[in-house]
């Protein structure tokens, strides 16, 4: 009998930590820390030996990850988009195509590089529907950002061979899947850009921070101005001649970088590690009536630390979800689940209601925008039944074998009373 209605719960122990970067922390990361302390320098850009720095040092480890020429290291995922933005030369009167199923941070980056964003069906990857991006392409169109969301590869081949035939950019939002691959080479360097997070929801932390890659100097070298607004004056070699303009101060601070090195060096073991605990559930899933896995574009570059299946509609969904908690082990839908999630389009409020931070000149309604960009809450039915569909587990790099099994027992023993 399912434990729903009075029977033995599959397991009674507790289910995993809730976090994957920070359950890593150990003496590395603390020896990483001191010896900035002791060396008295948080400031990168500190005159002397400034390829010394951390954050320097990062930004190498980063290069070499993504095969790329040049990265910044910043303070967040989202000043990395911006950086990433106006770096590629986007702003007032430019459209940038977002999913409808990311989190908030990536249209908000559009609208603080001045620019549009344009929302978008995903499709049953949980990531952006090549085919509703190239529907929602306009004349204004200058970019497009796929996110690879909860560590799942995006379409790429598919989105960049839009982009190249219709000469867009292809701004790669990496912040929910840093370690993850695209046929054998790391997310992020495919794009124009790519963008990282360091926040401690992701697979590796800094304690806040962000990294943009990229093979292209201009785009590298005006988000380095955007990212200081006074990078001129710290006597750094930018990667090509840019006129300066006004910046912000999105700087690492080698404390940040530091933790990021220290965090970044576990990232393969740890990903390894999560890859092996999620082909063994779905190899015991599989094959099960009445649920149907995530289709994941590239399984090999999977992150591996989200398991999604989907029922038929969203009663049973939610019906599965709330058996298979009361099994033991905590999951959820996502969409209406029981709080507005920052990830789904319905709850970016201040998009869908087109207000910036004063009244005027917002990027819909300066004189720069033509366009005439429309949003209401069931603009995306797909996503919306999609998510509403989906049955979410998080997975970590500490499960054993005894906690596969209990989620394989689990999810089989739900799937069979209620399919
Ligand atoms: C976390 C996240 C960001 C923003 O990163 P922060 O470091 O929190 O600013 C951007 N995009 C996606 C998909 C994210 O998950």
């Amino acid at each position: 009998m399912l434990a729903k209605h009075g029977g033995t719960p599959v397991r009674t122990k507790p289910w995993i930590p809730p976090f994957i970067s920070t359950e890593e922390f150990d003496g590395t990361e603390k020896e990483a820390l001191l010896n900035v302390l002791n060396k008295k320098r948080v400031f990168r850009f500190y005159g002397q030996g400034l390829g010394e720095s951390e954050a320097a040092r990062l930004e190498q480890l980063y290069r070499e990850r993504t095969g790329t020429r040049y990265a910044l290291a910043v303070n967040s995922g989202t000043s990395a988009l911006v950086s990433a933005l106006v770096g590629a030369g986007i702003g007032p009167g430019d459209e940038v195509i977002v999913p409808g199923y990311t989190y908030i941070a990536t249209a908000a980056a559009v609208l603080i590089a001045r620019a549009v964003p344009v929302i978008v069906e995903i499709d049953d990857t949980l990531t952006m529907d090549p085919k509703a991006f190239e529907a929602a392409i306009t004349p204004y169109t200058k970019a497009v950002i796929p996110v690879h969301m909860r560590g799942t590869p995006c379409q790429l081949e598919e989105i960049l061979e839009i982009a190249k035939r219709r000469g867009l950019l292809v701004i790669e939002d990496v912040a929910q899947a840093n370690g993850g691959a695209y046929r054998g080479r790391a997310l992020g360097g495919w794009g124009d850009a790519g963008c990282f997070s360091f926040q401690q929801y992701k697979v590796v932390t800094s304690g806040e921070g962000g990294m943009v890659v990229t093979n292209n100097p201009r785009i590298h070298a005006r988000a380095s101005v955007y990212h200081d607004c006074a990078i001129s004056f710290w006597g750094v070699a930018p990667a090509d001649r840019v006129d300066s303009f006004p910046g912000e101060n999105y700087r690492m601070s080698e404390l940040q970088a530091a933790l990021g090195l220290a965090q970044s060096g576990r990232l393969d073991a740890v990903v390894g590690r999560l890859r092996e605990v999620k082909r063994t559930i779905v190899g015991g899933i599989r094959s099960l009536e009445g649920i149907t896995l995530q289709r994941v574009p590239d399984s090999d570059g999977d992150v591996s630390y989200s398991l999604v299946f989907y029922l038929p509609d969203s009663r049973r969904a939610a019906a599965f979800a709330d058996c298979l908690r009361a099994e033991g082990i905590p999951n959820g839908t996502i969409h209406n689940n029981g709080f507005a999630d920052r990830h789904i389009y319905v709850n970016w409020d201040y998009v869908l209601e087109k207000r910036g931070a004063t009244p005027h000149d917002t990027p819909w309604s300066c004189a720069s925008y033509k366009g005439n960009v429309q949003y209401s809450r069931d603009m995306c039915p797909r996503t919306l039944d999609l998510l509403g569909r989906a049955v979410s587990l998080s997975l970590h790099q500490s499960m054993t074998g005894e906690d596969c099994r209990d989620a394989i027992d689990a999810i089989r023993k739900v799937a069979k009373h209620l399919a």
